[in-house]
């Protein structure tokens, strides 16, 4: 039973993250584990985490979609969580895969603001219309309830049960187009050091310029929503541009391209960080699809795409499915990767850019409670 909890969680950390480019809406996890009703059990638990995340998934229609949790540190040591979920949350603390802080206030709303994200929550937020004028906009707050299958959503204004993104605020765009440092060694948010001490070298994280979380904003000036320092300016923020696979008609996972960083995508890529589709795959497909089937890369915002398959690859120009259209790719060919283009590594299997992609068959997501034991639903394995 412990075991099988240990996976479910594990199953969980793939699906919180504070990436700006990756996180699909934000949540309080204080707030969430707190939902009784939404499966009868203890006061709290950290499954619930998990069972909002499937439904979020479930309402927009894609795979492998990440929250930002923020996280009050009075959490870590709750004991309504058992040692094994407060430990894990420690761990993603330490990670920097959610945002810890010592009085939350109101960050959640902050960060749906910076980076247009809708917010789940049960809070009404009355009175706050005026200062976050989207709270009022439909999609953008969203009551995660019991529902026959799992949680769904209500809306407390506007209607509508989907999550809607909206634009990154004015203030998210500026503060997002830097990097930033924390002066606190070792911060899992803003890390590499930056404060110069004897032990900068060994800061557990060196994160990802692209990937930081967004600044808050103390009397405007850019600070750690986990230490409360002012951060360094560290220079522009490398360019991004977000990718999705999607696989038999569905939207299986979405993946960050850096200028710095190129991606691996195929069977089962050698590098870290590559993008493994093999579970995805039938076994036509798996035989298909090369270990690196294709790679990409981002040069001057420009999206690359370079073969390194066995069987070769083929682009769709603005998507099309004729199949005149269908350019082939040899080994070792690259090619740029037009807005709307889509590169197809084999019949069904194909990477755009993620805004561009979108799920067009019945969607039935991959659970990350499938391992539940406290789930009703236990359906026998195939
Ligand atoms: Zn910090």
């Amino acid at each position: 039973m412990r075991f099988e909890i240990s996976k479910v969680l594990d199953a969980i950390e793939g699906r919180v993250c504070t990436d700006p480019s990756l996180a699909r809406a934000v949540v309080d996890l204080a707030e969430v584990i707190r939902w009784q009703d939404l499966d009868g059990g203890r006061p709290a638990s950290l499954l619930r985490l998990g069972m909002v995340i499937d439904a979020l998934s479930r309402q927009l229609e894609e795979d492998s979609v990440p929250v930002y949790a923020i996280v009050h540190r009075a959490l870590l040591s709750d004991a309504d969580l058992t040692s094994n979920e407060r430990m894990v949350v420690r761990r993603w603390a330490d990670d920097g895969l959610v945002e810890v802080l010592d009085q939350p206030g109101d960050r959640m709303l902050e960060v749906a603001d910076l980076l247009g994200l809708p917010v789940l929550s049960r809070v009404r937020f009355d009175g706050l219309g005026g200062r976050w004028p989207w709270l009022g906009q439909a999609g953008r707050v969203l009551a995660p309830v019991p529902g026959a299958g799992g949680p769904v959503f209500i809306a407390h204004v506007g209607g509508g049960q989907t999550p809607a993104s909206g634009s990154r605020s004015p203030a998210g765009a500026k503060l997002l187009a830097r990097q930033w440092r924390c002066p606190e060694p070792g911060c899992a948010l803003f890390g590499g050091g930056g404060g110069g001490g004897a032990f900068a070298d060994l800061a557990r994280v060196d994160r990802a310029p692209a990937g930081q979380p967004p600044p808050t904003l103390r009397n405007g000036v850019p600070s750690c929503p986990r230490h409360g320092a002012r951060l360094g300016d560290a220079g522009p923020r490398p360019r991004t541009a977000v990718l999705a696979v999607r696989i038999g008609g569905l939207v299986r996972r979405r993946f960050v391209l850096t200028e710095t960083q190129p991606v691996l995508v195929g069977r089962a890529p050698d590098a870290t960080g590559g993008v493994v589709l093999g579970q995805w795959l039938n076994d036509e497909a798996r035989r298909w699809i090369s270990r690196n089937h294709v790679r990409f890369e981002l040069r001057v915002g420009e999206v690359i795409v370079t073969d390194t398959s066995t069987n070769g690859s083929g682009v769709r120009p603005g998507g099309s499915m004729a199949e005149p259209d269908r350019i082939p790719l040899a080994p070792q060919q690259s090619r740029v990767v037009g807005e709307g283009d889509l590169v197809e590594l084999y019949p069904g299997v194909q990477i755009g850019r993620a805004d561009k992609v979108t799920s067009d068959a019945k969607f039935s997501p991959t659970s990350v409670m499938a391992e539940a034991p406290t789930m009703a639903m236990r359906l026998p394995r195939p």
